[in-house]
């Protein structure tokens, strides 16, 4: 095994041959940004690529979701989640829009829908949930509740690329969806985003929003922002769809690896697949309980990271404990996040990860465990100490 330091995560880049005659293109052209040939051609074929009406590209996922609720005219108070990164209610914040934290489902981690009644009032105008980890919200649910109270509901989808409930997208569920491709996602653009839109009078809107509000030369229709995706990121986008399933397979291939080998430890729970959902295999998120396994999720961090392998406590802490938020009546209670938040770790993920580092991270857990069962012999273990 190389000496290389084990991340979270690791971008998968498209091969530099067939990128370097785009940039030729690009360079001959002169036309950088501002709907350019690259970038018409990526929204259309994300569009067919994820089976969804319309897309518009971004220049990250944040600004994505601060022209998505700009676009709604959402106002007052949002409901959403404290189990989500902090750009999900940072955006909320940026358009002065009170958010309100709800607790989340104790399973998948994403909000739930039998606790959102109780928290809307009548400065409510939106919902606000995260498909957490790529695994889809209980979509009819929140749906239902929005059409009783006249509700927007924008996903943050960020973790969602690819993803399909009955084997339909997950992002043409609520009014709008938006994607990150962060560098950290699961496809990614360097940094880039969408939103996914349902009609071509919402997509135009949009349109207008992440280029200053402007219409045509002499029209500007709303205060909007700059928020485009240039040319560059635009090109490397359609190259990294021709390799999308590929890394898909091999993020499958790692994760039924983890599954294989963390099944049945005492304390070590995993999420199952539904039979109803295509996944991404964007994480491989597992939740240490304390008491049954015998050390702490901190423990298990901290011993990973004495073989140089980096996992990531994602999300920890909530986003209703930093201190822009937790002054909020709604940042207390919140039990399920926060004991969720306490015994979560992603490890590492990506399609080119090497089975044997799934083999040592599976064998430093298993040795940490009380479970004395499950033990297997550990030689390997110390064959890859780095520290000896
Ligand atoms: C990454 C992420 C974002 C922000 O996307 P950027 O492209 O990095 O701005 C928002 N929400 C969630 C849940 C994310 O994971």
């Amino acid at each position: 095994m190389e000496k290389r330091k084990i991340l979270v995560t690791r971008p998968q880049l498209p091969p530099l041959n067939e990128f370097i005659p785009m940039l030729e293109d690009i360079w001959d052209s002169r036309w950088l940004t501002n709907n350019g040939k690259y970038h018409e051609e990526f929204e259309k074929a994300l569009a067919i690529f994820l089976g969804v009406p319309y897309v518009s590209l971004f220049a990250n996922g944040t600004l994505a979701l601060m022209a998505a609720l700009q676009c709604l005219r959402v106002k007052g108070e949002v409901i959403t989640t404290p189990y989500s990164f902090v750009a999900t209610t940072h955006s909320l914040w940026w358009n002065g829009i009170k958010p309100v934290f709800v607790d989340i489902d104790p399973v998948y981690g994403n909000l739930n829908p039998d606790l959102i009644e109780a928290a809307i009032t009548p400065e409510t105008t939106a919902i606000l949930p995260v498909h957490v980890y790529g695994n889809p919200c209980k979509v009819e649910a929140i749906q239902n509740l929005a059409d009783i109270y006249g509700l927007k509901v924008i996903y943050d989808a960020a973790h969602a690329f690819g993803v399909k409930l009955k084997n339909s997208s997950v992002l043409n569920y609520g009014d709008l969806s938006i994607l990150s491709f962060h560098a950290t996602k699961v496809f990614n653009t360097i940094e880039g985003g969408a939103i996914i839109s349902h009609d071509l009078k919402t997509k135009k809107r949009i349109d207008f929003l992440k280029n200053f509000g402007i219409a045509d030369e002499t029209t500007v229709v709303a205060p909007g922002i700059n928020a485009k995706m240039n040319e560059l990121q635009a090109a490397y986008g359609m190259l990294q769809l021709k390799y999308f399933d590929t890394a898909i397979d091999g993020r499958k291939h790692i994760t039924d690896k983890y599954k294989e080998g963390l099944e049945g430890i005492a304390g070590i729970r995993f999420l199952n697949e539904a039979t109803n959902v295509d996944y991404n295999y964007s994480y491989f998120p597992i939740f240490v309980d304390e008491l049954e396994f015998g050390r702490s999720r901190d423990d298990v961090f901290e011993e990973l990271k004495k073989y140089d392998i980096y996992g990531r406590r994602y999300f920890y802490p909530l986003i209703s404990e930093f201190s822009a938020y937790r002054g909020l009546p709604s940042a207390k209670g919140l039990d399920v996040a926060y004991e969720l938040s306490r015994q979560i770790i992603c490890l590492p993920l990506y399609p080119d990860l090497a089975d044997e580092v799934v083999e040592t991270i599976v064998s430093i857990i298993l040795e940490m465990s009380l479970d004395e069962t499950k033990k297997i012999p550990v030689k390997m273990l110390h064959q890859i100490k780095r520290n000896k």
